[in-house]
């Protein structure tokens, strides 16, 4: 089949290499001239393990190219999928412009019947209003069908590949039948394909992405809780966790949760429930609570180091979570930007991560990012750990309190053990335990 993909982000350049390794012919197209001149060096814009070898593989069979051409996309494909940016506006509803600009594009190039495809998270009534956008640039035949992404960064390439389900939200029995046939090869194991209508789609990408956000902060206000009383929320996660209708997974506590998808697609769903009179105030909670919890680590380091000013603090893990390189709401951010404020000095490291956070933190000064985890240690008054990267599991503690200032740990994924790090002479604290 015939296939374009609009927006080569994280969600477009997997969906569209995914697509080409199940033998479609596809072309994917942005308009970031940096981006499309990377990816025909052969260069991959973004970290995400599996993916350079499954784009490579594809543009040597010929299965896939890239353009800054959105014209070349639309004249390509019988399907196009809208995979670019839907990020929060200043009042926090979804900012549809880029969407709006590449369905102008790609109506104004048509010179054949299509199916658009939204791929892009995005608000209900969106695939109405880009039918009604692209209706009035081309006189040609275009269906609007809604087809959210629930791929996850760190393991997109086999979310992609093997997906849970595929929900596809058309009454167009056409669209129906084409995205069929072309997830067919995706499911091969089982039938996981969810049909409905474009609206309830659309309704059920925010739905799944708030629920996570709830559990998230619901474990972590348990874990605040637990800190009061002198429980091990660790200990309670895991008998909660064995119930089958509660399940262990996305009960971790920690630092809150960030990334490009649960901050801007709470803050989304709200400003639509708020549009229609509705305050949905358990997702509102969520998002308070998590506000609030990414500042923990700093009220920590206050209890364990005393005052802020003129400390010098070590962040450890500064991607929203391990195996990627994105930083877009990064707890970390929120966690440096505020040491910054008090006064103090910041040794950074992520195995990924670190020239985006820079960039977005505005390289400070007093801000230094390390090539070297041990590195960004050298003289800290403590360390916090903001995301559980596998190479700060099992770090060499004796190591680290050599090269320490002070020996203060601070766990904001309680991946290390108290008892261990005290006899090693460490201070240490956790979250909720
Ligand atoms: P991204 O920012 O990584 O990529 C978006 C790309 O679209 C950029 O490269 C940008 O240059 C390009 N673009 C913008 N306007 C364009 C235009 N007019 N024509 C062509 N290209 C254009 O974004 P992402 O993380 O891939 O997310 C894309 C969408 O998918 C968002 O709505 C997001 O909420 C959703 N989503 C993301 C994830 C995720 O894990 N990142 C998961 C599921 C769903």
């Amino acid at each position: 089949m015939k296939v374009s993909v609009i927006g080569t982000g994280y969600v477009g350049l997997v969906a569209a290499a995914g697509f080409a390794e199940h033998g479609n012919d596809v072309v994917c197209a942005d308009i970031d001239e940096g981006k499309i001149a990377r990816l025909r060096k052969g260069e991959i814009p973004i970290f995400e393990p599996g993916l350079d070898t499954l784009v490579e593989r594809n543009v040597g069979a010929g299965r896939l190219r890239f353009t800054t051409d959105n014209g070349e996309a639309a004249r390509h494909a019988e399907v196009i999928f809208m995979a670019v940016g839907t990020p929060s506006a200043a009042d926090g509803s979804a900012n549809l412009s880029y969407l709006f600009e590449a369905a102008r594009d790609i109506a104004r190039h048509l010179d054949h019947p299509v199916v658009v495809v939204n791929k892009s998270t995005v608000p209900v009534g969106t695939a109405e209003r880009v039918a009604r956008i692209m209706g009035e640039l081309t006189k040609h035949r275009v269906v609007v069908a809604s087809n959210p992404e629930f791929l996850k960064e760190g393991t997109a390439v086999d979310d992609f590949l093997f997906p849970d389900r595929v929900v596809i939200g058309t009454d167009d029995e056409d669209a129906r039948e084409l995205l069929h046939r072309l997830y067919r090869p995706f499911l091969r194991q089982s039938e996981r394909v969810v049909y409905m209508d474009a609206r309830s789609a659309e309704v059920t990408k925010y739905a799944c992405n708030a629920y996570l956000a709830t559990r998230i902060s619901f474990v972590n206000d348990i874990a605040n809780l637990c800190d009061l009383v002198g429980a091990d929320v660790e200990k309670v996660r895991t008998g909660m966790g064995m119930d089958p209708r509660i399940g262990n997974k996305f009960l971790y506590p920690g630092v809150g949760y960030g990334g490009s998808c649960f901050p801007k697609d709470t803050r989304a769903l709200l400003d639509t429930a708020r549009a229609h009179g509705l305050s949905l105030s358990l997702v509102a909670a969520a998002e308070r609570i998590n506000e609030a919890q990414k500042l923990l680590l700093v009220r920590k380091a206050r209890q364990l180091c005393g005052e802020i000013t003129g400390k010098t603090f070590a962040l450890w893990g500064l991607a929203f979570k391990p195996n990627t390189d994105d930083v877009r709401d990064a707890p970390a951010l929120r966690i440096a930007r505020a040491l910054l404020t008090d006064g103090a000095q910041l040794r950074l490291h992520d195995p990924e991560g670190g020239p985006n956070f820079m960039q977005d933190l505005g390289d400070p000064a007093g801000t230094t990012l390390c090539d070297d985890m041990y590195e960004a240690a050298r003289g800290a008054h403590a360390i916090l750990l903001c995301t559980e990267w596998r190479q700060y599991r099992s770090p060499d503690f004796e190591r680290l309190r050599e090269l320490m200032a002070e020996p203060v740990l601070l766990d904001g994924r309680n991946q290390w053990e108290r008892e261990q790090l005290e006899a090693l002479g460490f201070r240490y604290a956790g979250v909720g335990r």
